[in-house]
């Protein structure tokens, strides 16, 4: 069956002020059914916003796109805005990282969702502001608040109107960059069950882009895991969770909060490659703790790890797990980038 939505081989570099390139991302592969909810997880930096901008067509001049997009099977990036744009906000829709402070603070909130309804759907001012009272409604918000201004609003509610916003044109996939950062947990929960409900009684499709891992666990049941501009794992997100096959999915589920575990909260140690330069081997391993010599000079590729899972991890090759075992030899960690 045909994706509704398909990513092949996206490259992004983009140019920074000194003239360096950057390789924000490298090679991503990504799919989403109608009505599916896929997460995209990694550190800060390891590339997610700047993914599903390419997807939007949104990224800035300084950044050069290569790979394919494909929409119901149909290739729309290769032609640029012009291929784009009938589909943005139409068919694929972004609620964008910080959205909820991008509200103009001198027009009420259900004009500013009336306007892009009005220009975006070719509807009347009148219509516009009935379907905006609507999408209001829809994401729980009563339809009186929609002459409120944005500092009316509470954080939840604004970040709900953000949500409505990117529905204007009822969209069949939400594109949603960490929609519940700056919000708190009783808050997050709620802007969760809402994407939830929108998914299963709208049929949307929703690739969540956060890192925070228990948020994409409850509400996706595929999961990507992103690192250095490159997906390192994927499958469904419990087996991930439960079995991962990559180090740094096993590294980053150990340090995500549990209250159920009483034991410390790990860290993971160094931090990330430099994206500006070539990267030799595994991107990981400087960081990895079941590091060997061949991760030093050769690159892992996605390949198929376990039942549903493919991960990017020599290990894997080799049939031994991502966790360590008891005896450290032919570790080589810290060789490269003087990481920990
Ligand atoms: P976060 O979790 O902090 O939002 P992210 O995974 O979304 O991080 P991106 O914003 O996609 O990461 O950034 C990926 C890389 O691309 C980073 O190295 C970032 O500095 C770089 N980058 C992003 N936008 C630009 C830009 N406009 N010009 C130059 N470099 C950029
Ligand atoms: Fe670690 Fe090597 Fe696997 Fe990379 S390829 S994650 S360095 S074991
Ligand atoms: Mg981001």
């Amino acid at each position: 069956m045909t994706p509704l939505l398909e990513v092949q081989d996206l490259h992004v570099w983009f140019e920074d002020a000194a003239g360096n390139e950057i390789a924000a991302v490298r090679g991503v592969d990504l799919e989403i059914d109608a009505a599916d909810r896929v997460g995209l997880v990694g550190e800060s930096g390891c590339g997610k916003s700047t993914t599903i901008l390419a997807i939007m067509g949104l990224l800035p001049s300084n950044a050069t796109v290569a790979g394919r997009v494909l929409l119901d099977g149909e290739e729309i990036l290769a032609g640029g805005d012009r291929t784009i744009r009938p589909h943005r906000w139409r068919d694929i829709a972004m609620v964008f990282q910080g959205a909820m402070n991008a509200f103009n603070p001198v027009r009420p909130i259900g004009v500013q969702i009336a306007d892009a309804v009005q220009i975006r759907g070719g509807r009347t001012r009148k219509e516009a502001a009935e379907r905006a009272r609507e999408l209001l409604e829809l994401v729980g918000i009563p339809r009186e608040r929609a002459g409120g201004f944005p500092h009316q609003f509470s954080g939840g509610m604004r970040q709900r109107a953000a949500i409505a916003l990117a529905l204007a044109c009822e969209p069949r996939i939400l594109l949603a960059d960490e929609p519940t950062t700056a919000l708190d947990v009783m808050v997050q929960a709620q802007i969760m069950l809402l994407l939830e409900h929108l998914c299963s009684e709208q049929g949307l499709a929703l690739l969540l882009v956060s890192h925070d891992l228990s948020l994409v666990l409850d509400l996706c049941p595929r999961m990507n895991v992103m690192y250095a501009g490159e997906i390192i794992e994927r499958g469904p997100s419990d087996a991930l969770a439960d079995t991962p096959t990559h180090p740094y999915t096993r590294l980053m589920f150990a340090a995500t909060p549990d209250i159920f575990d009483e034991s410390p909260l790990a860290s993971i140690p160094g931090a990330p490659p430099s994206l500006d330069r070539e990267i030799v081997g595994c991107p990981f391993q400087p960081r990895c703790d079941r590091a060997f010599e061949r991760c030093v000079n050769e690159t892992p590729v996605l390949k198929h790890s376990q039942e549903e899972q493919e991960a990017a991890c020599h290990l894997n090759d080799l049939g031994r797990k991502a966790s360590p075992d008891s005896s450290p030899a032919n570790r080589t960690t810290g060789v490269r980038n003087g990481a920990a």
